[in-house]
């Protein structure tokens, strides 16, 4: 009781899919009312981005353009009011560095916050389910490497369909029994290579099943980075 004014704000940079941002929105509240109780929800300032010309300079592999457009969003953020910046999405996270490096007030990490859930449950060799950026590049399986966790990623046949499945359908709300099973079936390939967990890598996955419906434990970053907010925020 009384603890209202201990709240401290939280800025997300969103639209990396507005699809994935209003979940955030969703699973923020929520976790700040539980805790909180009554008529509780979360301080949050959301900047939401076109994510159009976002996607092209990913395609295009204008990553310093796309951060600069991140780092005056976090500004924008931080005058705004935010306490912390979150990037609402995985695969920007490959501009992290920069981002964090534009604004005074802390950035937190999607890696970080999923390194912490992965390291207390003892997992060693995660299956990591993203975009080809995510999946292919360094930066967020470097993140992983550096606790001693090796993750490990699809084939390339998987990679290029999911990369389809979260840019042609998630995105834009589109959900089908046809990609859930194939990215079910993906999952499965991984148990034969002893995958012991599964990362929803991309915070548009848990829009197909539930972490809690892969057969091996589930990681999904989107609500590992709400809860890690919302104890920043709360904490
Ligand atoms: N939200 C996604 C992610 O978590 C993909 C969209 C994007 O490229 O930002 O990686």
């Amino acid at each position: 009781m009384g603890r209202e004014h201990d709240m401290r704000t939280i800025g997300l940079i969103g639209g990396m899919s507005w699809q994935s941002s209003r979940l955030y929105y969703d699973r923020i509240n929520q976790m700040v009312a539980e805790r909180r109780g009554g008529a509780s929800s979360a301080k949050i300032i959301l900047n939401s981005l076109d994510f159009a010309p976002i996607a092209k300079m990913q395609a295009d592999g204008h990553w310093r353009e796309a951060g600069a457009q991140l780092a005056n969003a976090a500004q924008a953020l931080e005058r705004a009011g935010a306490e912390v910046i979150a990037i609402g999405a995985n695969t920007m996270h490959k501009v992290a560095e920069q981002v964090k490096a534009s604004v005074a007030i802390p950035l937190l990490h999607i890696g970080d916050a999923l390194v912490k859930e992965l390291r207390a449950d003892a997992r060693s060799r995660p299956l990591l389910l993203g975009t080809r950026y995510t999946m292919e590049d360094a930066f967020l399986t470097g993140h992983l490497e550096r606790k001693g966790i090796g993750a490990i990623t699809p084939d390339q046949a998987d990679r290029d369909a999911l990369h389809a499945i979260i840019y042609d359908q998630l995105i834009k709300g589109v959900v089908t029994d046809e990609a859930r099973a194939t990215v079910r079936a993906m999952i499965e390939r991984s148990f034969a290579r002893e995958a012991d967990s599964v990362i929803f890598g991309c915070t548009e996955i848990g829009m197909l099943f539930p972490p809690t419906e892969v057969g091996v434990p589930g990681y999904d970053t989107l609500e590992i980075h709400a809860r890690a907010l919302v104890d920043f925020s709360l904490g």
